[in-house]
């Protein structure tokens, strides 16, 4: 059983081939367009998505060493992301399966991110709790089984991905942020300064008032010593990620203790951070916990995710209609 995969719902176009549960080709085209103007411009994203489509697609079926003829069915994502993304994907997925006469897979992106851990080994056990964090969401989601999983807790403003971006920006730092701040953090002191932590009640999340904070901290700062950034930067980078680290952490912990579950992994695209993935390793051997981080691979957005998601679904015998649109609010 092969199936081809395809990812476009933010800036990353992406196809995978996956042959009975191994991942045989996972081709990712990163749009830069987006860096000049700090942050994803919408018909810009969708342009690139149609431009680079068609090679990875290709590239991903070379790479696997599967022709078109031998899939067995398509997937892509349908939601969430943006609308204009999604559309190409979606439509370029729908002819193809309908060129080749095979059965078409929906996958839900914040699905799919979580699913990711299934690709390799170790795999969680059910029930486990996935703290998916990303550039647009940031949920605690308990999994059940492959697709039976609920949302228990997410965040009511920002995500902490934009949390990270948002405070590189204010930083000078280039679109995307998050990964600048994991770098200079490493040669930081994360208690050099203190940032209020909101506080909300239940599992939820609160991350644009940490962003404000950040804000007026730094004019403050700069309008005694305009050098103050470029000379703290370090310093200030690593109380910034220590401060967003603490706050999912605090909540996952909270998540465990509610649950009484044990496993406990971490998916998307601020999984890469390497404060989290430090500070989730330590409290997991404090905890007793089994921690499950992805590969570097399979944490920022991917086509390998997808792919793997479509298989629980083709071996459940769920498969998608030509009719099908793209949800870009989808939820689950
Ligand atoms: P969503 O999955 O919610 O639709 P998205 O697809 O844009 O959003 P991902 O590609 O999963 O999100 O993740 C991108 C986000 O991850 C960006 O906000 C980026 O800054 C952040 N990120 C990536 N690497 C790191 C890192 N090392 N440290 C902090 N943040 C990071
Ligand atoms: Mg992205
Ligand atoms: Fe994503």
């Amino acid at each position: 059983m092969n199936i081809l995969a395809i990812e476009s719902s933010c800036d990353e176009t992406s196809a995978s081939v996956l042959a009975n549960g191994h991942i045989l080709s996972n081709v990712i085209a990163t749009q830069l367009i987006h860096e000049q103007y700090g942050g994803v411009v919408p018909e810009l994203a969708s342009r690139a998505h149609q431009q680079h489509i068609l090679p990875i697609v290709e590239r991903a079926l070379t790479d696997a060493k599967v022709p078109k003829n031998e899939l067995s069915a398509i997937a892509f994502t349908r939601g969430p992301g943006l609308l204009g993304s999604l559309l190409v994907g979606t439509s370029f997925a729908k002819a193809m399966a309908l060129g080749l006469n095979i059965p078409l897979i929906e996958v839900n992106h914040m699905q799919a991110h979580v699913l990711a851990h299934f690709i390799d080994s170790p795999k969680p056990t059910f029930p486990f709790l996935c703290l998916t964090v990303s550039g647009g969401h940031t949920q605690i989601v308990r999994v059940d089984s492959p697709l039976n999983m609920t949302v228990i807790g997410q965040t009511l403003d920002d995500a902490v991905g934009e949390a990270f971006d948002k405070s590189a920006k204010l930083l000078g730092l280039p679109y995307p942020g998050g990964p600048l701040i994991d770098k200079y953090a490493k040669e930081g002191n994360p208690l050099a300064y203190r940032f209020p932590m909101s506080e909300m009640p239940n599992l939820d999340f609160s991350f644009s008032g940490i962003k404000t904070a950040i804000m007026y901290f730094l004019r403050d700062k700069t309008k005694t010593d305009p050098h103050f950034i470029p000379q703290n930067l370090p310093d200030i980078c690593a109380s910034i990620q220590h401060t967003l680290v603490q706050m999912l952490l605090t909540k996952l912990k909270r998540a465990a203790r509610e649950t009484g579950i044990r496993d406990i992994a971490v998916a998307g695209g601020v999984s890469a951070n390497s404060g989290l993935r430090t500070a989730l390793t330590q409290l997991g051997e404090q905890q007793k916990w089994k921690v499950f981080i992805p590969q570097f691979e399979y944490c920022t957005d991917n086509a390998a995710m997808i792919a793997m998601a479509a298989q629980f679904k083709y071996e459940q015998g769920e498969f998608t209609e030509q009719t099908v649109s793209p949800l870009p609010r989808m939820s689950f």
